[in-house]
């Protein structure tokens, strides 16, 4: 694969300026999955019945890429039964009624600051802040997003080998950036955050680059957008700024950002911006790494974004667990009926369950009136050739999607499929309505599971 150095993608709308984040009350019934990223779920440690405070740890798992899960809301455990996650699939979900006490754990209430300063932060030990990030169960915030300690941690086996010598390469990290773009605007909560650079801000991104041991910090920020106070925060910390175009889709989403401000290509299929030497967050993760940091009490809320056809568009601050048909009546409810993507327009998923709670991993939801939804066609490619110009890691699209709708798995294989980032740019733009990303996505999924059993 080879990123595309002129522009390729779509342009999109400019979107709006965003107000900061409102506070939602919390709901009467919080829903609290026991698997909240990629990777393994944790196992309940409650039961049904039992009383419950906010910070208690209600699931927890011994496996590394797992997380444990705390109950954001006092109250009682009413049933463990199974809710759809973001990806429309079922997991097992601790259901807590809601005393609207808002009682921490004891240990939790007493809590206090252990880190009050970003100057603190650089001089502990790498360790102990990933130690604390871990015990909070935090995530990155995007859908299917790792367990934060998890990115953060070095692989146990190296990259590659020394020619000849046999000598292990691991790459250090040396770029921390920290995104202040949205993937699919206009779901915007990292937009909505750009005026609050506080103190919890600065110790959050202190802190991942104490972890990740980078050099050089990088604010990716929103062109057009204001975005003084944060440049002042660089500016008096030393850190770098660059602009990103939020019209240019998909140059905002993680490998490309990568790729425009190092120069530098993340390996696909398996690869990951680490093994170029890059740690890249979104904004609003480094908040919650400060918040985590500052009052030593996991994360209980998220900042949620509600876009598309909505009366009132907004983005909240969300007790985690609330249902999102709650968020949405909260912003006026759809003003069409349509569909519901968590995520954005271009590379949401579907949700049909309005009680699929917000959970660590969303950021947001974009609904669509139902004369947008679009119907794709079982028509055949007339060669176009659109796809093709749209595409921004320069893959076939017109050809890959006929090798995956005649399962012609392997030849895929070989054309680079595994390297297509899921954008939806070559259906957006095809002519003849084809379900490419559909039959993209079937082809990956063919492959893989062809791998694993093999
Ligand atoms: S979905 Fe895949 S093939 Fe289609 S434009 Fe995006 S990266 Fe290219
Ligand atoms: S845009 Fe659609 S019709 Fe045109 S070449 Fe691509 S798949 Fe074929």
């Amino acid at each position: 694969m080879k990123f595309s150095s002129w522009f390729k993608g779509i342009r999109l709308p400019r979107p709006p300026a965003a107000a900061p984040p409102v506070e939602l009350p919390a709901p009467e019934v919080v829903y609290i999955p026991l698997r909240q990223h990629r990777g393994a779920q944790a196992q309940p440690t409650v039961e049904p019945g039992q009383p419950v405070q906010m910070g208690q740890v209600v699931g927890a798992s011994e496996d590394f890429e797992s997380t444990t899960v705390q109950a954001t809301v006092s109250g009682t455990v009413k049933t463990i039964k199974d809710v759809s996650d973001p990806a429309g699939e079922p997991v097992p979900t601790v259901v807590i009624a809601n005393d609207g006490a808002d009682a921490w754990l004891d240990e939790l209430a007493e809590a206090g600051a252990p880190f009050s300063e970003a100057a603190a932060v650089v001089k502990t030990r790498p360790t102990r802040l990933l130690k604390r990030i871990r015990e909070a169960g935090l995530v990155r915030a995007e859908v299917q997003g790792r367990p934060l300690h998890v990115e953060l941690t070095p692989p146990l086996a190296p990259q590659s080998y020394l020619y000849m010598t046999g000598i292990p390469v691991m790459r250090p990290i040396d770029t921390l950036i920290i995104k202040a773009v949205d993937n699919d605007p206009p779901v915007s909560p990292n937009l909505a955050c750009l005026g609050m650079a506080d103190s919890q801000l600065e110790i959050g991104i202190s802190a991942l680059a104490r972890i990740s041991g980078a050099e050089r910090v990088v604010l990716a920020l929103p062109a057009g957008a204001d975005s003084a106070a944060l440049m002042a925060m660089a500016a008096a910390n030393e850190w770098e700024t660059a602009q990103i175009s939020q019209t240019h889709y998909p140059y905002t989403t993680v490998n490309l950002v990568v790729h425009s401000l190092t120069g530098r290509e993340v390996p696909t299929p398996y690869g990951e911006p680490r093994d170029v030497g890059v740690v890249i967050e979104p904004l609003i993760t480094a908040r919650d790494v400060g918040q985590v940091l500052t009052s030593g009490r996991p994360v209980v809320e998220r900042i949620f974004s509600v876009a598309g056809e909505v009366n009132r568009p907004q983005t909240f601050q969300v007790r985690l667990g609330t249902p999102i048909g709650e968020v949405l009546a909260a912003a006026g409810g759809p003003s069409e009926a349509g569909k519901v993507l968590v995520g954005g327009p271009m590379m949401g998923l579907a949700q049909f369950d309005p009680s699929a709670p917000v959970t660590r991993e969303t950021e947001g939801v974009f609904v669509q009136s139902a004369r947008n939804v679009e119907h794709f066609a079982d028509q055949p490619c007339i060669h176009c050739g659109r796809c093709v110009a749209a595409c921004p890691v320069n893959l076939l699209p017109s050809e890959l999607g006929k090798l995956c709708e005649y399962q012609q798995f392997e030849d895929a294989a070989e054309c680079d499929l595994l390297s297509c980032i899921e954008c939806g740019c070559c259906a957006y733009v095809c002519p003849a309505r084809r379900p490419m990303v559909h039959f993209l996505r079937h082809g990956k999924h063919e492959i893989l599971a062809g791998r694993m059993e093999s």
